[in-house]
């Protein structure tokens, strides 16, 4: 049993930032993580992090501004985002870049020493802040340094298996020691969920293997609805064969796509912005491409970056140079790289207000697993490195003002879910089943892949829900080999598939309720955006087999809803 006053779960960009915020206002902050922090998503992030610095020139001499950020994020997001927490988000931007600069991340530079600034997808003004193309790598190693420096505990390699909460509250959680094999109790005033996107529930993924929404099941065992999780984005260029991600950056520094033809077909697409549209429609465009037997053999586009010549690829790109070397044997200083859409981000996630509080007293959440609603119905390229920061920061703010509210609570609920815990990793070692856990893991990725996919159809997601359904059933037959609660990786897989099938049922339902096509939701059966009845986040809540959808209203306020025109 351990006590603290904040208990951060997740370890990446959003938990540090979190946790450095909270420890340096004297409070008292432990994290648990179920990798080595550098081992978190966020150190793949690659291409950059948006801020209007100004520090390149937009449009004819044009200088960039909080609010052209905002407008190009609102645009970005379908209209759906919420406007008041775009506000804070780009407001907050600059200052958050600088914030990592003092606290020793090394950025790209121009000529005149400024912090150099790329051009994005869907936005107006090169405004992508840069470490090379391993932006992640630098800013999460900067957090981690400065959290071992103020020597903050990490439980590291502790997987959280609940939430504990009262009638009224969130009173900590319990976590099982892959090591050892022991459940431990953590009591907590507040507990932040920081646990990252779900991207695995899906077949092509650029995400982390570790990326299964635990987070947002952990939520939703706890009673904590999510929202708009039919929003799930889909990265235009990910490597073919691996869907390893090749960064949007290359585009920014003028890569073009090409079909089999050779026709740079943006053109067609999205003339004013072309390769760099906003994700969902450059996505769309290429599995266009492919339906039309324009694609190559194999399904897939060429990004071509050769006539940006070598010096600047081996300067701006060597990441995304020593990957397309490593993983498909091409050099693109000399030739195209093969690449495909591929899951990429989850823009829904658990419900949080403005200030990353959830429905539960004592629960908050940021970064890629909440939905505090910046990203809407599609993300932009380099704004969820900014809203992990920035979130991580204010969220943590919030938490810190409202501990002194809070009393400390009882140990005996932790001590009841300790128990509860134990008894379900029993049940799953005692367990005699037939079922192989990896088939129903193959089976879900397959299901989400064919059936919520870039296109949806009502029918097929019926279908599809109807199939995840029988998965929850069958995964409770499913028996692991290994006996032993120490070290066992089978085990800790098992408790991440039973969580994913959740996360997965409240994608299907939400998809199949929004009958409607906005941002990286499109329905074949109902192509328009319909403002008039679905401009509204999806609410949704329930134990697995038993979900119900509710719907709240979006924040508008600074920009009126217009046709997207790219
Ligand atoms: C390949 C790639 C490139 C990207 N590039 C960019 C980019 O250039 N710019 C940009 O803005 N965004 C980018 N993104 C998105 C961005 O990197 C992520 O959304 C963001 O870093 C997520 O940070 P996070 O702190 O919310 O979660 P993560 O970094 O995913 O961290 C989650 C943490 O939660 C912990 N955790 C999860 N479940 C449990 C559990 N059950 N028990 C204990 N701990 C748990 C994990 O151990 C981990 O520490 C990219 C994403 C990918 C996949």
């Amino acid at each position: 049993m351990h006590e603290y006053e904040v208990v951060i779960i997740g370890g990446g960009l959003a938990g540090l930032r979190a946790a450095l915020q909270v420890f340096d206002a004297g409070v008292d902050v432990a994290v648990i993580s179920k990798v080595n922090p550098l081992r978190s998503h966020s150190v793949a992030a690659q291409g950059g992090m948006n801020a209007s610095l100004g520090n390149v020139r937009g449009p004819e001499g044009s200088v960039d501004t909080w609010k052209n950020h905002a407008y190009d994020t609102v645009k970005g997001s379908d209209y759906l985002a919420d406007q008041d927490a775009v506000e804070i988000m780009c407001r907050e931007a600059p200052l958050s870049v600088i914030e990592l600069e003092h606290l020793g991340t090394v950025w790209s530079r121009l000529e005149n020493g400024k912090i150099a600034q790329r051009p994005f997808g869907g936005a107006g003004f090169p405004r992508t802040c840069y470490a090379a193309d391993r932006t992640g790598h630098n800013a999460l190693h900067t957090l981690y340094e400065q959290v071992n420096h103020r020597k903050i505990p990490i439980y590291e390699e502790f997987f959280v298996t609940s939430l504990i909460r009262n009638q009224e509250r969130c009173t900590g959680c319990t976590a099982l020691e892959f090591l050892k094999g022991e459940i431990h109790g953590f009591i907590a005033k507040a507990v932040l969920m920081a646990t990252g996107g779900f991207g695995r529930i899906f077949n092509k993924s650029t995400n982390a293997l570790i990326n299964t929404g635990d987070g947002q099941a952990l939520a939703l065992r706890a009673g904590v609805p999510l929202k708009d999780m039919e929003f799930v984005q889909f990265h235009p260029t990910t490597l073919y064969g691996t869907n390893i991600l090749i960064t949007e950056g290359a585009r920014g520094e003028g890569g073009m796509l090409l079909n089999k033809r050779g026709e740079r077909f943006m053109e067609k697409y999205a003339p004013g912005s072309l390769d760099l549209a906003p994700r969902d429609v450059v996505a769309r465009s290429i599995e266009e491409e492919i339906a039309q037997k324009r694609g190559f053999e194999g399904d897939y586009v060429q990004l071509d970056l050769r006539h940006i010549g070598a010096e600047r690829i081996k300067e701006r790109l060597p990441g995304i140079r020593q990957i397309s070397m490593d993983f498909a044997g091409i050099d693109p200083v000399n030739d195209p790289i093969p690449v495909q859409p591929g899951q990429h981000y989850s823009m829904g996630g658990i419900d949080v207000d403005i200030n990353g509080q959830t429905i539960l007293p004592g629960l908050y959440a940021a970064g890629e697993c909440a939905c505090i609603s910046v990203h809407g119905a599609n993300r932009l390229g380099g704004n969820s490195i900014l809203e992990t920061v920035v979130f991580g920061r204010l969220v943590a703010d919030k938490i810190i003002e409202d501990i002194n509210d809070l009393a400390t609570p009882p140990k005996k609920q932790v001590e009841k879910g300790i128990k509860t815990s134990k008894n379900h990793l029993e049940k799953i070692i005692q367990s005699k089943g037939l079922e192989n856990q990896f088939n129903i893991k193959n089976m879900l990725n397959k299901t989400m892949s064919t059936k919520f996919g870039i296109f949806r159809k009502e029918d097929g997601m019926l279908k599809g829900l109807g199939d995840i359904h029988k998965m929850q059933e069958i995964v409770s037959t499913v028996s692991i080999k290994n006996k032993e609660l120490e070290l066992n990786h089978a085990l800790i897989r098992l408790l991440e598939l039973q969580g994913m099938l959740h996360v997965a049922e409240s994608v299907a339902i939400s998809a199949i309720e929004r009958r409607e096509s906005r941002g990286s939701h499109k329905r074949t059966d109902f192509p328009e955006r319909n403002d008039e009845n679905f401009l509204k986040h999806t609410l949704v809540k329930g134990e697995a087999g038993n979900m119900v959808v509710s719907y709240s209203p979006v924040q508008l306020g600074m920009f009126e809803p217009e046709e997207r025109v790219y």
